[in-house]
This record gives C-alpha cells, sequence and structure tokens, in this order.
C-alpha cells in the first residue's frame, strides 16, 4: 500500500484535556504488586499511558457531547431510540433493533434463544456455534448458553511475520467440515467477527464473507455479524480490495452487513460511545421477539435496553460519525505509525498491522518464557513497570482452559496487544511507548515467567492473581527449575 507523500495530522482539534501523570517506577512496582500482577486490577490514575483496550475509551465529538443533552429518558419510546432504530435501518439494513447495555448484554439476550433452536429441533445434539474466531465473551456466552464455539481462523493469520492483507477470513474449507462433522442441525450459529479482534483486529474479505453466507444458505444456518469494529473492516476492504476502491465506507458497510441475518455490536469501539451495544435484525421476526423478552428480563425495556436516552443519542450519532473516511485514514494511520516505529526496533509484531491495535508477537520475543507461563503477559507487566504503559495479553491466559479437560493447552499465538484508543492520544504518546519497547528489547531476555495464585473459573484474565516464577540457570536441577520469587 503506498504511504500518502505527506502524512495527514488528526482530523481534530482538542477543545477540552484530561492531564494524565506517570508516577514514579517505585509506585508502579507496589501498585502492582497489590492488584496480584494483574494490570486489570491497577487504579487507572497509576497508568500513564492506557492501551488496555479500544472499547470505551474513545474520545466523544462535540456533536455527541451536545446530543447528551438532547436525552429523552421515557421509560418507553423515548425519541432517542426511534433516532437510533432509524439509523441502524439507514446505515445497515436491519429494521429491527434493540439496544443493549454493551456488546456482551446482546449476547446473553441473543444467544439462548438460537441454542434453543436447535434443540427444539434435535434434543440429542450438542449445539456448536462456528466462528473466523469468537471473542473471549462471545466463547463464554456461547458456552454459558451450554453450546461449543469452534473457531476456523485462516491458518494465515498465525504467521505473524508474513504479511497477507486478510488476516481475519475463514477458512472456507475448515468450515465446511466442522458443518460437516456436527451437522447443519447442530450449528446455532455462523459468527463472523469484523474486524477479527483475537488474531490482531485483522480484516475479513467481502468476498469471504460472501462465501461464509453462501455456505450458511445452502445449510440453512443464521449468520450473526459480530460487528464491534465495522467501520475499520470497511476501510480496509475499501484499501485492500480493488473491486471497492471507489466505494464510499458507507455502501461498503451496508453490503457487508447485506451477508448477515442478524448482528450484535459493542457500539464502545466503532459506535464512538463509552457505553452502549446492539442487537438487531433483519427479518426473522420471530427472534427477534423472543430476544426482546429476554431483553426486558436482562437488560431492561426494549426501547431502553440498560441505557440512558442520552446514551443511545450518542451511539446515533457515533455510528454514523465512524464511517467519515477522514476519521478512518487517521485512526488506522495512526496504528500503523505505531507498528512501524516499534519494527524499526526489530520489535516482532503481527503484519500488516491492523485496526484497533499493534500486535506484538511475545512468543518471538521472549521466546524462553513458555505457553502457560504466559510470555505475553510478562511482557505486559515489564512494559508497565518500565514506562507505566498499560496493554494487554492475548494469548494463552485470555483463552483458559479446555472446558471438557480443565487442562491448559497453548493458544495459537501469544501476542501483547497495544490497543488504541479512538480520538484519545496523539502520535507523540505512539512515540513514547516505542521508545519503551526500546527498553524492553534490551531486558527481554531476564523477564520472568507467571503463574497462578487465584485463578477464578471463567474469563479468569479480567481477576485473576498471578506472580512471578523464576527460572533457575540451564544447568541447575530440573526439581528447582521453578522457584518463585518476587522479581
Ligand atoms: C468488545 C467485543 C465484544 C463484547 O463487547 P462489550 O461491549 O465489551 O461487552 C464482542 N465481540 C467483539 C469482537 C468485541 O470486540
Amino acid at each position: 500500500m503506498p504511504t500518502p507523500a505527506r502524512p495527514l495530522p488528526e482530523p481534530f482539534r482538542i477543545k477540552m484535556v484530561e492531564p494524565i501523570h506517570l508516577c514514579a517506577p517505585e509506585h508502579r512496582r507496589r501498585a502492582l504488586e497489590a492488584a496480584g500482577w494483574n494490570l486489570f486490577l491497577l487504579d487507572a490514575d497509576d497508568v500513564y499511558i492506557d492501551l488496555l483496550t479500544d472499547s470505551g475509551t474513545g474520545a466523544m465529538s462535540d456533536r455527541q457531547w451536545a446530543g447528551l443533552m438532547l436525552g429523552d429518558e421515557s421509560y418507553a419510546g423515548s425519541r432517542n431510540f426511534i433516532h437510533l432504530r432509524d439509523t441502524v435501518r439507514e446505515l445497515f439494513g436491519y429494521p429491527y433493533t434493540i439496544p443493549a447495555h454493551q456488546g456482551r448484554g446482546a449476547e446473553q439476550i441473543l444467544f439462548p434463544e438460537l441454542v434453543a433452536r436447535v434443540r427444539g429441533r434435535r434434543p440429542d445434539v450438542q449445539p456448536v456455534f462456528i466462528s473466523n474466531f469468537h471473542f473471549d465473551t462471545t466463547k463464554a456466552h456461547v458456552e454459558m448458553a451450554g453450546a461449543s464455539a469452534i473457531n476456523v481462523l485462516t491458518p494465515r493469520a498465525i504467521d505473524t511475520a508474513t504479511a497477507y492483507p486478510w488476516k481475519g477470513n475463514f477458512d472456507l474449507d475448515a468450515l465446511q467440515a466442522a458443518i460437516g462433522r456436527h451437522g447443519p442441525q447442530a450449528v446455532a450459529g455462523i459468527v463472523a467477527t469484523l474486524t477479527c479482534n483475537s488474531a490482531g483486529g485483522q480484516p475479513v474479505a467481502m468476498d469471504n464473507l460472501a462465501a461464509v453466507h453462501a455456505i450458511a444458505r445452502q445449510h440453512g444456518i443464521p449468520v450473526v455479524l459480530d460487528v464491534a469494529r465495522y467501520a475499520e473492516n470497511a476501510w480496509f476492504i475499501r484499501e485492500r480490495d480493488p473491486a471497492w476502491r471507489g466505494a464510499t465506507i458507507g455502501e461498503i458497510v451496508k453490503k457487508m452487513f447485506s451477508y448477515g441475518d442478524m448482528f450484535t455490536m459493542s457500539a464502545k469501539k466503532d459506535g464512538l460511545v463509552n457505553i452502549g451495544g446492539l442487537c438487531c435484525f433483519r427479518d426473522d421476526v420471530d427472534l427477534f421477539r423472543a430476544v426482546q423478552a429476554r431483553c426486558v428480563l436482562m437488560e431492561g425495556f426494549v426501547t431502553y435496553g440498560g441505557l440512558a436516552g442520552r446514551d443511545m443519542e450518542a451511539m446515533a450519532i457515533g455510528l454514523r460519525e465512524s464511517l467519515q473516511q477522514d476519521y478512518l485514514d487517521y485512526r488506522i494511520a495512526q496504528v500503523a505509525y505505531l507498528g512501524e516505529r516499534l519494527q524499526q526496533q526489530g520489535i516482532p509484531i503481527q503484519t500488516p498491522t491492523g485496526g484497533h491495535a499493534v500486535f506484538v508477537d511475545a512468543r518471538r520475543m521472549l521466546p524462553h518464557i513458555a505457553p502457560h507461563r504466559f510470555p505475553a503477559h510478562s511482557l505486559a507487566v515489564a512494559l508497565y513497570l518500565e514506562g507505566g504503559v498499560r496493554a494487554v495479553e492475548i494469548g494463552s491466559l485470555l483463552l483458559g482452559r479446555n472446558p471438557k479437560t480443565g487442562e491448559q493447552e497453548p493458544a495459537s499465538m501469544e501476542l501483547l496487544r497495544l490497543t488504541i484508543p479512538r480520538r484519545t492520544y496523539t502520535n507523540s504518546h505512539m512515540d513514547y511507548v516505542a521508545d519503551v519497547f526500546s527498553s524492553l528489547r534490551r531486558m527481554a531476555a531476564q523477564l520472568p515467567g507467571y503463574e497462578f495464585e487465584w485463578e477464578p473459573p471463567v474469563l479468569r484474565h479480567f481477576t485473576a492473581r498471578l506472580k512471578p516464577v523464576i527460572a533457575a540457570p540451564a544447568s541447575a536441577p530440573a526439581a528447582q527449575e521453578e522457584e518463585a520469587a518476587p522479581v
């Protein structure tokens, strides 16, 4: 891809500032020890640059803030709900909208209904969902609903060193094989995650999505789009697929959504809001009604779904803002900029960089740490201690244990995600992060692995308490190999 001769700066100016502060190294070490070496358990004030997630951490525009003042807090039929529903219909082509408090709110009201449909026709089979890659809460909700989650991501995603434009794609042969193995009647849904968060914010190609849709149709399986980053996926299609070069982002988004029957969305990402989600349907009115009934119970009445009227107004505005070409050009260029700065220093990253984050390949950077000692978590700890920067592990710690055997299996990739909030940090902040990495590269061989002090049963990475494991030198007796010691 050609880089423009003159990179454009941020397409906004700053109207309000939020001070951030780098606390002292000893303070950071004490804070992390008290947090059980889990960065999720830190006080945010102890973090300088927070790249934990791009979820709900972006900056709203002046128009969105103005929208907050237009909140209609009626219990039922709020005008902000109507604005939101009409926006969804116009941008995505789905007439039936249920708001939810965030993406997992949408998942918890949808998946049990899809599983119930399988049980209704085939009580004798284990329901499954097949996805390019289930996001972690998505997998947890699939399993909570009593189904199994199968991932059929293209194997090209795992080779972080080789650039491939569509690392979020489904492996179509593996998809067909999985449907054949379980039988189409057992497949509760095919979940297309756009972009593919767990593979590095990597895009799914339009023709791949079309093929997934065709396979699903052939077997009578519904397609669920998981579209937290719909706008970023569309940007990549416009950039990398010659067939779409002249199209607007809005046109590409419309087409992408035409390949789904329903979607769940965390609006905390491309929706550009701090809280909010959606669960929407194209034409399955029975399912829509069943999910609405569940919404009343779990999220709130069907025209607010756990949100204030003002939140729905901000979402309606944000859904549209993220389709702006100059915003997306800047957004994805900033991610690429951090990626380039890291590569210049020889840091191994997932290439090409994706839409919302730079993923450092911790298996290649810390080859001395075994998967069950969580190399990417080790790197996350070091990044915080060294520079006050918070990032997140996407690897074996996040993956969790095999639900059937209780075994810790190695994840296919051990990645450290440097997630960039939308419209929040400037490239000076990215330069600082890159500089911290140059120190980490020098200390990499000394960084320890981690083990659990306390391990929760589900979504363990959020609340687990860990401790470093110091390996003895290679010549030491095996019995002393994993003596724990503070570092
Ligand atoms: C964030 C996310 C979710 C869950 O959404 P929340 O708003 O965090 O509950 C689901 N799927 C994908 C792909 C996501 O990125």
